[in-house]
């Protein structure tokens, strides 16, 4: 639940049609009546991955429940550029800014992966879909990225799509610096990978390297930890091929 600008935002997985109502749940119906105290006649924004962005009008309201009413799309589906975050599993603090932040930075999805260095803390999957919803809604998308249970990195490699480059972000040091590769290469369904606190192993390094369509990038000469490679490895795509080059 989150603001922009003077109306608050928030995603539902309701279809939005004019004047079809639906009831949102228990914790968007608190957050509406109790903390932010709405009224019936109040309106929100509200998005659900398909239908674009509509304002809705509180047809009912009481504690537990409150329903709202599409009334005017304010627009259209869109979505953002392909890109997929390949995500070594890291320390839980770390990992929920690198959802929070692939988010606000537009990738299309984020998947977790397990590597020879990951470190086993439990996932807890739905925080991490929470945390990815409310960052959606702060950020103006109009869709949540979709977040893949966690799989082995190996598994990922073994299926990967060759129309899908993948930037390797490889702390090894011996690669391209990333604004030099994506320099000359054009836009398209694209992957980064970002590695576990302890670094890729040489055996993933080469299985890795071997795969088509991969191109390993540094990101400069200092090693950065994982939640600020990911940050600086997104940033630098969508500035070079992405969505904010306007
Ligand atoms: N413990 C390792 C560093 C791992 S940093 C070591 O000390 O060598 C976590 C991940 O961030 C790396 O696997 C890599 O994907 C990325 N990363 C960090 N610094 C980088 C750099 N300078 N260039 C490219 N990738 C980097």
């Amino acid at each position: 639940m989150s603001y922009v600008g003077d109306m608050i935002r928030l995603f539902v997985p309701h279809p939005l049609l004019a004047d079809t109502a639906f009831p949102l749940d228990d914790a968007q119906s608190r957050y509406l009546s109790l903390v932010m105290r709405r009224a019936v006649g109040d309106e929100v924004e509200v998005f659900n991955g398909k239908d674009g962005a509509w304002v809705c009008r509180l047809d009912q309201v009481t504690k537990r429940h409150v329903i709202l009413c599409p009334k005017t799309q304010t627009s259209p589906q869109t979505e953002g550029p392909d890109l997929v975050l390949l995500m070594a599993l890291v320390k839980r603090g770390p990992l929920e800014t690198v959802i929070e932040k692939a988010t606000e930075l537009g990738v299309s999805e984020i998947w977790l992966v397990q590597t020879d260095r990951t470190n086993a803390d439990r996932i807890r999957e739905d925080r991490l879909r929470a945390i990815a919803i409310e960052a959606a809604e702060q950020t103006g998308r109009l869709n949540v990225p979709l977040i893949r249970s966690p799989a082995r990195l190996d598994r990922c490699l073994d299926t990967w799509s060759t129309d899908r480059r993948l930037i390797f972000c490889d702390e090894a040091g011996d690669s391209m610096p990333m604004q030099a590769a994506l320099g000359a290469v054009q836009s398209g369904p694209w992957a980064v990978l970002i590695g576990p606190e302890g670094g890729f192993s040489p055996a993933e390094r080469a299985r890795i390297r071997g795969l088509e369509g991969a191109v390993p990038v540094s990101l400069g000469p200092r090693i950065l930890r994982a939640d600020t490679a990911a940050i600086s490895a997104l940033t630098l795509w969508q500035s070079a091929l992405g969505d904010w080059r306007g």
